[in-house]
């Protein structure tokens, strides 16, 4: 494009501000090169943001230090296993790659000051599986916002989360904060450590904000750094054989930015554009946590390009329910004893404490045969609901405002419960005489719920023999709508083990590299263990840099 007037030029233009946008620009400004971060909305990082910003980091350090036994064979031999051939989206290379690089990633971040805390009793999801380990998430440390100055106020945040001192490793207590000395002292820390970091005028940044505002707060004090806000990514500009800029809306103007060396593709995936998801996933509707900027802007700007897809079909799915007109993503709530998901006709069709990957599919998938999955119910009884907090309902305190807007069905009987909701009695009789037998003897001979140390870290030890399984029979008999919900998109452009994007004939574009929920995932089809979507979202974003600066 010899003729293009450009009205800016940078070495490396970094397309999104999540927490791989955000890696790949602190390595390359740590290679001396100009960057700009290009964000869509009046907030910059993303959906990592929104999330628990747990990196999922087979051998990294903190493992070491414990003493904890891992290697990347171990994990390539879990991996291999778990997410087995799906094509070029996970090829060996790939996946060889980022376990390497996924460690030497996080030693690099902490010997700039990036202090991290790891969950060392969260397994991965298939424990079972040859190479599986405990404690491989790690993640951002309790960080203070005000550290980010004028940034700060611009730092994405889920809806109502709070500022809090949480750390994922807690997720587990808190359904037993009323049942558990160990739950109840949990949350007393968590408050206790907030109510400190506020009095002492900071702003206690965690999960998802800790991992991107630390990442930031690295960046602007390397190289103060370009973040261009409300700037949309609209075209990729190619001259054939490698991309050299790209077209941003800026104030409502057309603006062609040069790129020197690169352009890092990281604008998430597509869960909130209507039309991708219906074309790929067959939806009307989604029910998405995700951002609302993940709209698909990045790959579709590639795709016209010549860039290959894959994985389209797929997403990170998730149960998940509304509440209060929110969606929530479900993951202690349909785990603990005490409930049971149906269908429309009152059959269970899944184990409810399995990963939230998998149970979406077995949604969809039951859906796909019956009709009769979207939404299907969660059924609960008077004891679940007493003693397990809830999405943010404490245990015991279910506000009359959810049932009189029909989003929780509550019922002295459970004939009552059926009719409200509209599903067969005699079927939900007959699935809950079922279940609750194997509630008593231990053992799910339908699902296997509670058969590993995955359904059993969102259990509750004090029911015995099994902790995922407690009879339901204490009225009030409540329900609640599930659907299949995602936080994000997995399916997205090819690349390879370099983060390069790829064509259909698998060349590289020149110049062009992409990481997280814009590219078909490493992780293929599954979900190996907690912290798979960021993991391989800073370790591509880090190793696209070091390829595009010969420095791997
Ligand atoms: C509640 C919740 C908890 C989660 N917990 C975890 C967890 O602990 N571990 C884990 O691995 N995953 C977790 N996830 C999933 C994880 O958050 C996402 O998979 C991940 O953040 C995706 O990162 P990304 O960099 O691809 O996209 P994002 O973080 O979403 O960043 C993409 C950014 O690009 C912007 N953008 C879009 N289009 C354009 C455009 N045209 N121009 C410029 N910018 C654009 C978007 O607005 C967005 O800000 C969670 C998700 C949710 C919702």
């Amino acid at each position: 494009m010899k003729n293009t007037q450009w009205d800016k030029t940078y070495d490396v233009v970094v397309v999104g501000s999540g927490a791989g946008a955000l890696t790949a620009a602190l390595t390359a400004i740590h290679q001396g090169l100009r960057v700009v971060i290009l964000e869509k909305t009046a907030y910059w990082g993303g959906s990592s943001a929104y999330s628990g910003g747990g990196l999922w980091i087979p051998a990294n350090f903190l493992m070491k230090k414990a003493g904890a036994l891992d290697s990347p064979e171990e994990a390539l031999e879990y991996m291999n296993a778990v997410i087995g051939e799906v094509g070029p989206a996970s090829t060996e290379e790939k996946r060889k790659i980022f376990l390497k690089f996924g460690p030497e990633m996080v030693d690099w971040l902490t010997s700039l000051g990036f202090k991290w805390v790891r969950a060392h009793l969260y397994p991965d999801y298939y424990p079972n599986v040859k190479g599986a380990k405990t404690g491989r998430v790690i993640e951002g440390a309790v960080f203070d916002g005000k550290k980010l100055g004028p940034l700060a106020k611009s730092l994405n945040k889920a809806p109502g989360m709070p500022d809090i001192a949480l750390k994922s490793g807690d997720a587990y207590l808190l359904p037993m904060v009323t049942r558990s000395w160990k739950g109840f002292s949990t949350m007393m820390r968590i408050l206790g450590q907030t109510l400190q970091w506020k009095l002492t005028g900071k702003q206690p940044l965690t999960l998802g904000r800790s991992l991107c505002g630390q990442l930031m707060y690295l960046i602007q004090k390397k190289q103060p750094t370009e973040v261009w806000l409300n700037s949309p990514l609209k075209e990729i500009i190619s001259d054939g054989d490698s991309v050299v800029g790209v077209v941003v809306e800026r104030d409502g103007k057309a603006t062609k930015i040069k790129a020197e060396k690169a352009i890092i593709l990281a604008a998430g995936g597509f869960p909130h554009n209507k039309e991708m998801r219906k074309k790929y996933h067959g939806l009307d509707q989604e029910w998405s946590s995700a951002t609302p900027g993940n709209t698909g802007d990045a790959i579709t700007a590639a795709e016209s390009i010549g860039a290959a897809t894959d994985l389209m079909d797929d997403a990170w799915w998730g149960a998940s329910f509304i509440l209060d007109g929110k969606i929530n993503f479900s993951v202690t709530e349909r785990s603990m004893p005490g409930c049971i998901l149906v269908d429309q006709d009152g059959f269970r069709f899944a184990n409810e404490s399995t990963s939230y990957v998998d149970l979406g599919h077995r949604i969809l998938e039951h859906h796909r045969n019956t009709g009769k999955a979207i939404p299907c119910w969660l059924i609960m009884d008077g004891l679940y609901r007493k003693r397990y907090l809830f999405g943010m309902m404490p245990p015991g305190l279910t506000p009359k405002k959810f049932i009189r807007n029909g989003e929780i069905i509550k019922a002295d009987s459970l004939e009552s419960l059926a009719r409200q909701c509209n599903i067969p009695y005699d079927n939900l009789k007959a699935t809950l005489v079922r279940f609750n037998s194997f509630a008593l003897h231990g053992k799910d001979e339908d699902f296997g719920r509670g058969q590993d140390i995955y359904d059993r870290y969102y259990s509750d030890d004090f029911i015995r023999p099994n902790s995922n399984l407690a009879p339901i029979t204490t009225p009030p008999f409540y329900a609640i709508r599930f659907y299949p919900g995602d936080l994000g998109t997995k399916g997205g452009l090819l690349t390879d083990e370099f983060a390069r994007v790829l064509r259909k004939d698998g060349t590289a574009i020149k110049n062009l590299y992409a990481t997280g929920n814009t590219t078909a995932s490493v992780m293929g089809r599954t979900y190996p263990g907690p912290g798979s979507t960021l993991g391989p979202a800073c370790t591509f974003g880090y190793i696209a840099v070091k390829h595009l600066t010969n420095t791997l």
